[in-house]
């Protein structure tokens, strides 16, 4: 008896704090396994127990659901942005068809997003409340999939597993119902951690034929359990290694699903029989998955922080085929095609981006790359997004700005429009500063080392909290032959608080390998440069190199990437050897 307390304790403590944890979004995942093994545990320990339980009506059943869910369903207000509306009106439009065959129509269901990329699971709560993590819509490909995951998870509510669940546990505690109000979300975590076996069977077979009543494939059923199947193999083939097809969801959590499922390959086999024993089409067609494009983008971005551009770009291009519209998938298009190199293609793209909301970067792209490559078709974009609808915005400041930059060879533009920009700006310190940074990277471009440095030291003065005009001043005046001033530039742009990313991290780092390259200090400068390209793979990107800096600090840039992949090729011979 005192050991089952001591479980149920440990069990509520337990759900506290992975609740804590994901709602916190922690980014380095904390694996949940050792817990969720005792929540399993303890729930099976929970229903072995003769305890008599009371069928409650479906209006007490959504009002404890409406407890259990405070803090899952009732935190979509934060975070909306269009994706998000996207994904939950989508998810609703699906779970609300699918529920409508349900047998008891006394429930009414609300579908939940989990809003993580690391939440690779769905769960139901009592009373219809139905949660899907993103991580889990980021592995579907169809429609009929999405239909047979809510249909799975509204039958573990319409079977009553969802209510037992909470019934069993307050019983064995020798607790009312009432309890639930004291109990609180915590509890919630139980959910994510499966059912029995049988409960599970019955909730893939019930599962399957609301979705089949609303019209769906099952077809939908049969391939999610294979890609899942294919998922589970890979990840225990290659152990350790990411699956790189899901590159923006975290390893651990991929795992933790696995862990916390019935075999997919029996899933599936089950789900087989199911079908054919109702004679239903295993091959009807299924429908397009319309948040495809979303996670596709998601996962060209991921792949792109890693380094891998020509998989980043082809995912990106997948998203723009489906939905033309994805401002994410332009705008991270154009940025991939620039760290990748290629100017020529990152106008093209950074061009497309902006003839509907471009990024701020997306306009900074469009401009640097447009100097490498067609010149006068960057002047017309920017020239017609400082007309269009962003009057006032910094999308709009920052066209000015680059369209000021990339004709700075006519003069009488660049002055006289940039001052008219500035003036503008009076008030508005914090963008007068960032205004003033981006131009000083075409005055160091053009080799106008001297109005550069101008330029970015009254950007500190406007704004000294921005960092970066500091960061870009340690550039310019190492360039200048001034090594001193360029590290207290540096030391500066720590100070003001710079973004204290991996980005900027690695930018430091490639300014201090320039410096001591310059201060014959060659081999704490290869060390340095190192860092950079560990941390942020686009140093290593010659082309990346040759269209952000001046000639003579792309040619240093150049020796330490040829270093580095020295040293590299070195390390993989060494590896190879043993
Ligand atoms: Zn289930």
């Amino acid at each position: 008896m005192r050991r089952r307390m001591a479980l149920i304790v440990l069990l509520l403590a337990g759900g506290a704090v992975l609740f804590l944890l994901q709602r916190h979004k922690v980014s380095t995942p904390i694996t949940p396994r050792p817990l969720l093994y005792l929540v399993a545990d303890g729930e099976r320990e929970a229903e072995r127990l003769p305890l008599d339980i009371t069928q409650v009506s479906d209006q007490e059943e959504m009002r404890v659901g409406a407890r259990l869910s405070i803090g899952v369903c009732h935190a979509q207000g934060q975070n909306r942005d269009a994706d998000f509306v996207k994904i939950h009106t989508y998810v609703t439009q699906v779970g609300e068809a699918v529920a409508r065959n349900v047998n008891r129509q006394g429930i009414h269901y609300t579908f939940c997003i989990g809003d993580s990329p690391g939440f690779v699971n769905a769960y139901a709560l009592p009373g219809g409340y139905v949660v899907i993590g993103r991580g889990l819509l980021s592995l579907l490909e169809s429609e009929d999939e999405l239909a047979f995951i809510l249909g799975h998870e509204i039958a573990h509510v319409d079977d009553r597993h969802a209510i037992e669940r909470v019934q069993y546990q307050l019983a064995s505690r020798k607790l009312g119902l009432e309890s639930v109000y004291q109990l609180g979300a915590p509890i919630q975590m139980l959910y994510e951690s499966g059912y029995s076996k049988e409960q599970e069977q019955e909730a893939d077979r019930d599962g399957i034929a609301l979705a089949y009543q609303a019209g769906y494939s099952t077809k939908g059923a049969l391939d999610v359990m294979a890609r899942f199947e294919k998922i589970d193999r890979e990840m225990h083939s290659a152990a350790g290694s990411p699956v790189e097809e899901f590159a923006s969801i975290p390893f651990e959590s991929l795992e933790e699903y696995f862990r916390s499922h019935p075999p997919a390959a029996e899933r599936r086999q089950a789900l087989e029989q199911i079908i054919a024993s109702h004679s239903w089409n295993a091959n009807a067609p299924v429908r397009p998955y319309a948040l495809r494009p979303i996670f596709l983008a998601e996962q060209a971005a991921a792949l792109d922080a890693q380094g891998k551009f020509a998989k980043s770009i082809a995912r990106y291009k997948e998203a723009i085929n489906l939905d033309s519209m994805n401002q994410r998938a332009l705008d991270g298009l154009a940025r991939t095609d620039w760290r990748s190199g290629d100017g020529q293609a990152a106008e093209t793209a950074a061009i497309a981006a902006a003839t509907h909301n471009p990024s701020v970067e997306t306009v900074r792209i469009l401009a640097r790359a447009g100097s490498v490559s067609n010149r006068q078709q960057a002047i017309e974009a920017l020239t017609a997004l400082t007309t269009r609808q962003f009057q006032g915005k910094p999308t709009q400041q920052y066209a000015r700005v680059e369209l000021a930059g990339i004709t700075a060879g006519h003069p009488p533009y660049a002055s006289s429009e940039y001052r008219v920009l500035l003036s503008e700006l009076a008030n508005q310190p914090q963008l007068d500063a960032m205004v003033r940074t981006e131009m000083a990277w075409w005055m160091y471009r053009a080799g106008n080392l001297k109005e550069a440095v101008t330029e970015l030291e009254a950007a500190h003065q406007a704004f000294p909290n921005f960092g970066q005009a500091m960061l870009w001043k340690a550039w310019v005046d190492s360039d200048y032959g001034h090594q001193a001033d360029a590290e207290n530039d540096i030391a500066a742009s720590l100070n003001a608080g710079i973004d204290n990313n991996s980005d900027s991290g690695a930018t430091q780092a490639a300014i201090r390998a320039v410096i001591s390259w310059r201060t014959d200090k060659k081999d704490l400068a290869e060390t340095q440069f190192q860092q950079s390209a560990d941390n942020e793979p686009v140093w290593m990107v010659h082309n990346w190199v040759a269209n952000n800096f001046s000639p003579a600090t792309a040619a240093i840039l150049f020796q330490l990437q040829g270093a580095e992949a020295a040293r590299r090729e070195e390390a993989r011979k060494k590896r190879e050897a043993r």
